[in-house]
């Protein structure tokens, strides 16, 4: 499985930077995660848009489906190079407004997934687990068939306990870090101290903190990260472009 990191702020782009958004690759399949603003952009330096297979929404928050609308642009307007396939976008249903802007005629169709359910998308296996969010949103993980490999991605949520055993053994945990240690409630996402603890506490073997502030010192949460996990995970900041393997 190879994780290509196209944008990793939470709330807005800043300063040439874009929001969530990460292409994730096995077997010759294309899902996007998340689509936040600046996403198409960054993930044309990396694939035709027109290649992808599928789009994976973790929440309806901007800052990962504000460039939904122009992807969508993008298969309609150069539709007629794919002879009318259109590209399928999952989310959640609990929303229906914004599950229905999900299809757009000649270029996208909304796909609902079950949360309860695994859902299956070429070589990928996909479970969810409802987060801690003022709205829903859904931790996913994604596990690769061919290998097994385990690609974890808290979405966006303030620490709860039930993420431990969703993401335990995974090989990369990915989680929204958006807040330093100090951060007091409320809050709605999860500090450096805490993303941190859930590595240690699943055993993973790698952790990636996105979803970062624009304005905070980013090695300070790196570091508050670090120390909060064993010794033994590799502890990660994301960048745009950054490629994981595993
Ligand atoms: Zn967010
Ligand atoms: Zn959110």
């Amino acid at each position: 499985m190879k994780i290509t990191i196209l944008g990793f702020l939470g709330g807005y782009p800043y300063n040439g930077q874009a929001t969530s958004c990460y292409l994730i690759q096995s077997k010759g399949y294309n899902l996007l995660l998340d689509c936040g603003s600046g996403a198409l952009l960054n993930l044309e330096k990396h694939l035709d848009p027109l290649d992808l297979d599928a789009v994976l929404l973790s929440h309806y928050h901007n800052d990962h489906i504000a460039d939904i609308g122009v992807l969508q642009y993008y298969w309609q307007l150069n539709n007629s190079r794919i002879d009318g396939k259109v590209l399928p976008i999952y989310g959640h249903k609990q929303d229906k407004k914004h599950f229905d802007d999900l299809t757009w005629d000649k270029a996208t169709i909304g796909q609902a997934y079950e949360p309860s359910k695994k859902l299956l998308l070429g070589p990928f296996e996909i479970s969810f687990l409802k987060t801690k969010h003022p709205v829903t949103a859904y931790a996913v993980k994604i596990e690769d068939t061919s290998d097994k490999k385990i690609f974890a991605f808290t979405a966006d949520t303030d620490y709860i306990p039930e993420l431990t055993a969703f993401v335990r053994g995974a090989d990369v945990l990915m989680t929204d870090t958006n807040y330093s240690a100090g951060k007091k409630e409320p809050k709605w996402h999860m500090t450096s101290t805490e993303s941190g603890k859930l590595a240690k506490d699943a055993a993973v073997k790698k952790l990636i903190l996105t979803h970062l502030p624009q304005k905070e010192d980013l090695n300070l949460l790196l570091e508050e990260a670090k120390e909060a996990a064993t010794k033994s995970i590799e502890v990660d900041i994301a960048e745009t472009g950054k490629i994981i393997t595993c």
